[in-house]
């Protein structure tokens, strides 16, 4: 038989995590290849896509949202993640306070999202550990990704190592339409 042409199926994307730790700038790794040491922090930025290929020969194309920097000013709307199909919640390898602020976002998702969601616990800025910066170790981030049943993944927005390795992942446990 001649094989099934392959199907793309959209799923919605979010990054969580404290402000600062590289969610637009993942993001900006990811769909462009490009990144940026000054950009202004997001301001509006609405959502960004790009289709990943998996295994199966079909195609996951991501509708990834990032928050717009709102998580300064004020508490995500839970609208803002109910409706995900995969979250990435980021922390900063170089700060400990960042990977309590992703503890908290996982409880969130936890509590009121869809219990299918896939969600990856990524530690950013893996760069800076050659300079001496690190204040979250690998072991520790894995063992708690562990124990919540999480993906995990250290990566840097600013090298781009392991960024699309880490997308490619998620879109992999994906369900796709046939
Ligand atoms: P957001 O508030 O979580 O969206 O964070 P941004 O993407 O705006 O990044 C915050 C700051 O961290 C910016 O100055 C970025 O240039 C910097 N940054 C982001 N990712 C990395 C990274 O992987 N390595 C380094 N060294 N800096 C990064």
């Amino acid at each position: 038989a001649a094989p099934a042409p392959p199907v793309t199926s959209s799923r919605k994307l979010v990054l969580l995590g404290e402000s600062a730790v590289g969610k637009s700038s993942l993001v900006l790794q990811f769909v462009k290849g490009q990144f940026d040491d000054y950009r202004e922090s997001t301001i509006g930025a609405a959502f960004l896509t790009q289709t990943v290929p998996v295994e199966s020969g079909n195609f996951v194309k991501f509708e990834i949202w990032d928050t717009a920097g709102q998580e300064r000013y004020k508490s995500l709307a839970p609208m803002y993640y109910r409706s995900a199909h995969a979250a990435v919640v980021v922390y900063d390898i170089t700060s400990a306070a960042s990977l309590l602020k992703a503890r908290a976002w996982i409880s969130e998702l936890q509590r009121q999202a869809d219990p299918s969601i896939v969600v990856c616990l990524a530690g950013n800025k893996l760069d800076l550990a050659d300079a001496g910066q690190r204040q979250v170790s690998t072991d520790e981030a894995q063992k708690f990704a562990d124990e919540e049943g999480l993906m995990f993944a250290e990566v840097s927005a600013k090298t781009a190592q392991g960024v699309e390795d880490m997308f490619k992942r998620i879109a992999e446990r994906m369900p796709v339409d046939t």
